[in-house]
């Protein structure tokens, strides 16, 4: 296994070791509302297929020599730093939004809108650091099918997810939530 691929690996202990105790934290909250479509159960196994399950095939075996590529050193370090900021910014966004984060679209009996620390600077930063996570992957993954299946399935489900999350959102919070939206951008600040 090459550096790049070694440290793309520890990046998902590290997010595994941040999420893991808001999973349990959640877990003892009670939901009001939750809005799990097929197809976005489709996307979410999809997504965990092409960030983790096809990079793990990638690693451990030689079936997808056959579309490997390779890029030079500064691409793979470049990678690197986009993971590392992907990281940083994921951990600021558990931190900032606590048990009111869940994996799939849900509100919890006692939903706060969270709009200070990183959410006053993006309302989305769990997508924006993902968005990195799928740019830095075929940099540190140099293969046609490990390096670029997370992009490819990550763009149609950032786009289903955000907009039926701001739907709900909406009907929740209302004129609270559509006043952060005219404030705040989405994955990039505003400025
Ligand atoms: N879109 C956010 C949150 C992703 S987690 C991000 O990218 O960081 C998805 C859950 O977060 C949804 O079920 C939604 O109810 C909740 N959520 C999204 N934005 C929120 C906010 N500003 N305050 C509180 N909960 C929020």
């Amino acid at each position: 296994m090459d550096i790049f691929t070694a440290i793309y690996f520890v990046a998902i202990v590290i997010e595994i070791v941040i999420r893991a105790p808001l999973n349990e934290k959640r877990k003892r909250e009670s939901i009001r509302e939750r809005r799990v479509t097929p197809q976005e159960r489709i996307l979410l196994g999809l997504l965990f297929l092409g960030m983790f399950f096809v990079p793990v095939i990638y690693a451990a075996s030689g079936w997808l020599d056959f579309a490997n590529y390779r890029l030079p050193d500064w691409a793979g370090w470049l990678g690197v730093v986009i993971l590392a900021a992907a990281l940083f910014v994921f951990w600021r966004a558990h931190a900032d939004l606590g048990v009111n984060w869940s994996p799939s679209l849900e509100i919890r009996e006692r939903h706060e809108l969270i709009t200070h620390g990183i959410y006053g600077v993006i309302r989305h930063p769990m997508y924006a650091s993902q968005w990195l996570w799928v740019l830095a992957q075929p940099l540190l993954l140099q293969n046609w099918v490990a390096g670029f299946l997370g992009l490819l399935i990550f763009v149609p489900f950032y786009l289903l997810r955000v907009r039926a999350e701001e739907a709900l959102m909406l009907e929740t919070f209302g004129d609270q939530y559509q006043h952060y939206m005219e404030k705040v951008g989405g994955i990039v600040p505003r400025f």
